[in-house]
């Protein structure tokens, strides 16, 4: 079964890069993993601006959803590598009810970065119908990954708690995130070596 997993993922990641070289006559070459992560930090920011109506912790990410017009789909799926998907069309973020808590929230917020990514910045798709817990190979996830990152955790207010003396585990219940999310970040920030 952990083998149809991987290879569902090469295909998938095989289909990125041709489609970043056809798709939308936008660019002649894939973007590369860092180009995607800085698109990601400056679009997380902008999507922050526009879909998250109270600056409250953790991130309401079913608000955040609703506020952008799009579908939810939260169901019990009994597979631990299928934790969530966005599906263009519908526009419709699924997410695997059977997840812990912030496996969710960080889960549609990856979601929803790859929504905004497509839909609100008409890049090449770059989607995966199914994720899967792996290395961000494709530029498509490393984007997600980071705007997932910037978007539960601005720079600014993750900086200030920090400078206060807030542990990993302290940060990792303010923003309802894994502590392996927050280590990402602050090592994103420079933070954390
Ligand atoms: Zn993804």
């Amino acid at each position: 079964m952990a083998n149809s997993g991987i290879a569902s993922d090469e295909r998938l990641a095989d289909t990125d890069g041709l489609q970043a070289v056809t798709g939308g006559g936008q660019s002649l070459r894939p973007r590369t993993n860092e180009e995607a992560i800085r698109q990601a930090r400056r679009d997380a920011k902008e999507a922050r601006k526009r879909y998250i109506t109270e600056d409250l912790y953790p991130v309401d990410m079913v608000d955040v959803v609703q506020n952008a017009n799009l579908r939810l789909m939260v169901a019990s799926i009994d597979d631990p590598n299928f934790v969530g998907y966005y599906e263009r069309g519908t526009g419709t973020i699924y997410v695997n009810a059977l997840s812990a808590p912030p496996r969710l929230r960080t889960t549609m917020a990856h979601e929803f970065g790859h929504w905004y990514d497509l839909e609100v910045k008409g890049r090449p798709a770059t989607s995966c119908k199914r994720e899967v817990r792996r290395e961000f190979t494709s530029p498509g996830d490393a984007y997600a990954d980071e705007f997932m990152l910037c978007f539960l955790m601005p720079e600014g207010l993750i900086r200030k708690l920090r400078k206060f003396g807030a542990t990993i585990g302290r940060l990792s219940d303010d923003f309802g995130v894994s502590e392996e999310s927050v280590m990402n970040r602050l090592r994103s920030l420079g933070l954390l070596s």
